[in-house]
């Protein structure tokens, strides 16, 4: 190369390195990446003729039809084209100008390494190897190729086995050149009667003609010159692609080709579901897929099934080789289906023998089994202004059935917004006390956990429980009408000062029967957080009720027998572990802020048996949700005066705290301007966003339930399940930018009372997904379709936003498709039910995949 010519490739490489950092959009050139290329190349000269550049230039073909993923490939590959330039100098060392950034050090070295280390590790032929043996193990493998590969995470055989096409092109139809249908994706074989190249620089073209018996056809390659060195007069070839027109000829315009053998599985690159692998820099596509071609061709036959045959026969599999040799070569689309199938069992199974087992685990252990006190139960019932729905008073029998249990419950209680949830925890709660136990109630806020109490405490102070005089009282004296009598002076004195710090009346205090509920929150005094604690160590607290931090902090429970969760995110492994280091094993219950599709329930929290509250209470309105646009705010704020002139209070959510200069959004900080100075100066209009103190949020809070405000703008921190049900109306100004789930969370901030409820979506989004997502509101308030639509449209991994901690990703199985995990769960519980360590021999290697999964998602996670 001359100087001159490396200034010229330098320059190209950086507009390539620019526009794949800009993520491949198209637009670091004015008029776009082709255009650049078709520039340069004029400009470029001679360096525009080299061959290397002449490949990296054959990579961009048809750049702007490939997608975003196809873009990034073919970017990388071209640098790596033209990193070559600058690469090993014999003699005087060339500065490399890198045309990118440098990447991080150890993959830079990546290559070198390899080959340094490929050097001392010995080579055997791929029958010698096993599926934890590296690449570079494998005799005559190039080294370019294992760093190519290990620069996509693939390093050893199983880790190729499993490195699976992104996308499969089907070009299987073979066809006479005669057949060809223009516009179809086709395949020909034939023998090549003339090459040609034409034209230079960017417009060079080579021109290759292939005929048979029944006709001969054209194919174009631009601008790569080589192509016309590698196809030669008299061979057969196999051409793959679409069968474009040009000047009234047929022709294929870049196909892809390989050169024809007459053994028709022998075709990797045509003729077939051609395989299109996720690829990176220094991969080439057809060199990738002859590599992967070949080491499951040595690998498949003799790969050892982690399935029992009669196990795989009872769930109608293929065999594990089987599988993964037709997942990267599918002889159809029927095997390609099946073999989806078999590895996407292979995931759910996984997952449920994991979960299973840690639900198993935790059934083993000794429990608290509660006699179901039915009087009690009556007496909240009769204290209710309602009667339960069919669905509480299901979901409270499956409690009961598994609080009667010697091994601790751990149960899911899954319902939409607004479902009353609530009351059937309290039921729950209420048996742990009449049980002689005590009850907690985690809350994800501190001003929710208010709220609980304030519930829990109207709910149940008043109903009687029996009554021991302390936890070490004797059974027999349990019901004793006297039971106070019991007490040393100094108990009953202690007992009477936590009755006054929970400010019970004596109504409900009721000769000490009330139950005693205390919130533990940080607004506690120095002083009653003190007794209160101790009380709680005393059992003379009931129920407590606070935030997480419960179960972290050193609060010291006398006889804790249930915890109740009603959580916004996930309560995993881990907390549960540190409940029962808490000295005991509680029942547990776990309720979802917002409702979960089965798959995902059975997956996220599949050790959990679910009880589902899939009805609304009577006598709910639906919710009158409409999406506006920008321009019709007017309309909104003519709505919210009236309701204001009602007597009703309204929520503005925005979707940022402050100003941004990126986002053409509203603010919280500009619309609470807006509004209260200049649209509403009369009204009362207040602020809430997250980067509030915590204190200074619960006020505002506080202010609003107590209907201080008419008006509250707040950023996304109002989301969680705050009771205010004078508020009737709710704008979510950029609605496109919050998920489904997140929507339909804010939605059930209103429609908790008795007044019509309104929903107002501010959004001039085209995206197709957000109109989708916002015209699903419209149609529906039913949260668990909600839910379905949103893991449609988004996927799982984005379905809670943040992809869940030790959750498991999932490369094969679909996550929706619900009847496969369904069998997966089956088989796992048949292999549990037979081997529940899964210790027989003929288990050993399950165990070890299962074990390998759970590790990685953990880590992953
Ligand atoms: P969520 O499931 O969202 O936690 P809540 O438990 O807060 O719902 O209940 C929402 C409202 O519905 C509460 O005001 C509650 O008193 C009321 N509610 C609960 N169950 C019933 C019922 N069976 N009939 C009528 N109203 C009910
Ligand atoms: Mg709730």
């Amino acid at each position: 190369m001359t100087e001159v010519e490396r200034q010229q490739v330098t320059a190209l490489g950086k507009v390539l390195a620019a526009e794949r950092r800009d993520g491949c959009a198209d637009r670091v050139t004015d008029d776009g990446l082709l255009a650049f290329l078709r520039r340069w190349s004029v400009a470029a000269g001679s360096a525009a003729h080299l061959p290397a550049v002449q490949r990296a230039i054959g990579w961009l073909v048809g750049y702007d039809g490939m997608t975003l993923a196809e873009r990034d490939q073919a970017l990388a590959a071209a640098i790596e084209e033209l990193r070559s330039l600058f690469r090993p100098a014999p003699h005087p060392p060339e500065p490399a100008p890198a045309p990118e950034p440098a990447p991080p050090a150890p993959r830079r070295t990546a290559t070198r390494q390899v080959r340094n280390r490929s050097a001392q590790m010995p080579k055997h032929p791929l029958a010698e190897l096993d599926l934890d043996a590296k690449l570079e193990q494998i005799t005559g493998v190039e080294a370019r190729l294992v760093g190519g590969f290990r620069r996509l995470g693939v390093v050893t055989i199983r880790d190729l086995l499993y490195h699976f096409p992104r996308r499969y092109d089907d070009v299987s139809r073979r066809r006479s050149i005669s057949e060809l249908q223009l516009g179809a994706e086709e395949t020909v074989i034939g023998e090549v009667t003339d090459v040609r190249t034409i034209g230079a620089g960017p417009k060079l073209r080579v021109r290759v003609e292939v005929s048979d018996e029944t006709g001969s056809i054209e194919a174009i390659f631009f601008n790569q010159r080589w192509i016309a060195q590698q196809i030669k007069v008299g061979q057969t070839i196999a051409l793959s692609g679409k069968v474009t027109a040009f000047g009234g000829k047929r022709q294929f315009s870049s196909p892809r080709w390989e050169r024809y053998t007459p053994d028709p599985d022998a075709l990797l690159h045509t003729g077939r579901l051609v395989p299109i692998h996720p690829l990176t820099q220094g991969l080439h596509e057809n060199q990738a897929r002859r590599f992967i071609k070949h080491v499951i061709d040595a690998m498949a036959p003799r790969l050892p099934d982690h399935l029992p045959p009669h196990r795989r026969e009872q769930a109608r599999l293929l065999p594990l080789g089987e599988a993964l040799a037709q997942i990267h070569f599918p002889d159809s689309h029927e095997t390609l289906a099946a073999a989806r199938r078999r590895l996407g069992f292979d995931e759910f199974l996984f997952i449920q023998l994991g979960v299973l087992q840690r639900k198993r685990l935790w059934q083993q252990e000794l429990g608290l089994p509660f006699t179901i006190d039915m009087q009690v139960h009556a007496e909240l019932q009769r204290r209710l202004p309602f009667q339960f729905t069919a669905a509480q008073q299901r979901a409270i029998g499956e409690i009961f059935a598994d609080l009667q249990r010697p091994s601790p419950m751990a149960r899911l209680l899954q319902g939409d917004v607004g479902s009353g949830k609530t009351v059937v925890a309290a039921a729950a709660l209420l048996q742990a006390v009449a049980n002689g136990f005590q009850g907690a109630l985690m809350a994800p806020t501190e001003i929710l956990a208010e709220q609980h109490a304030k519930n829990l405490k109207q709910l149940l102070s008043r109903v009687r429980v029996p009554r021991k005089a302390t936890a070490t009282t004797p059974a027999e004296t349990y019901q004793q009408a006297d039971w106070r009598a019991l007490l040393d002076p100094d108990d009953a004195a202690k007992l009477a000062e936590i009755v006054a710090i929970l400010g019970m009346t004596p109504e409900e205090d009721m000769e000490g029967q009330g139950v005693r509920v205390a919130l533990l929150t940080g607004s506690l005094g120095a002083r009653d957080r003190r007794r209160v604690l101790e009380g709680i160590a005393r059992g003379e607290i009931d129920l407590v009720i606070g935030t997480h931090a419960l179960i972290t902090e050193t609060v010291q429970f006398a006889n804790l027998g249930l915890v109740v969760v009603d959580e916004q995110h996930r309560f995993g492994v881990e907390q549960r572990l540190r409940l029962k280091n808490k000295g005991c094993n509680p029942h547990m219950l776990v309720m979802t802020a917002t409702p979960i599709p089965r798959t995902l329930t059975l997956t996220i929290y599949g050790d959990l048996d679910v009880s589902v509250l899939d009805e609304r209470p009577p006598g709910r309105q639906e919710i009158r949700t409409r999406r506006i646009s920008r321009s019709e705010r007017e309309k909104a704020y003519r709505h919210i005066r009236k309701q204001v002139a009602e007597g009703r209070q309204v929520y503005v959510i925005c979707p940022l705290v402050e100003e941004s200069e990126k986002l053409d959004l509203p603010s919280a900080e500009e619309m609470y301007e807006r509004l209260q100075h200049e649209v509403f100066p009369d009204l009362r209009v207040a602020l809430l966003h997250g980067k509030m103190p915590a204190r200074e949020k619960d006020e505002v809070m506080r202010a609003f339930r107590d209907h201080q405000y008419d008006i509250l703008v707040a950023t996304a921190v109002i989301e969680v399940g705050i009771d205010v049900p004078n508020a009737t109306t709710i704008v979510i100004e950029g609605a496109e930018r919050f998920g489904l789930a997140q929507l339909h969370q804010f939605r059930g901030r209103v429609g908790r009372g008795s007044h019509q409820s309104y929903c107002i979506l501010i959004s001039d989004s085209d995206n197709q997904q957000s109109k989708e997502r916002l015209a699903a509101l419209e149609q529906t308030n039913d949260g668990f379709k909600l839910a379905e639509i949103d893991l449609q449209l988004r996927g799982p991994g984005e379905f809670f936003g943040t992809r869940q901690s030790g959750t498991p990703d999932l490369k094969m199985a679909q996550q929706g498709d619900t009847r496969l995990l369904a069998e997966a769960r089956r088989l796992a519980e048949a292999i549990l039910n037979d081997d529940p360590e899964l210790a027989h021999p003929e288990h050993q290697l399950l165990r070890q995949n299962v074990d390998a999964f759970w590790a990685e998602a953990l880590q992953a996670g």
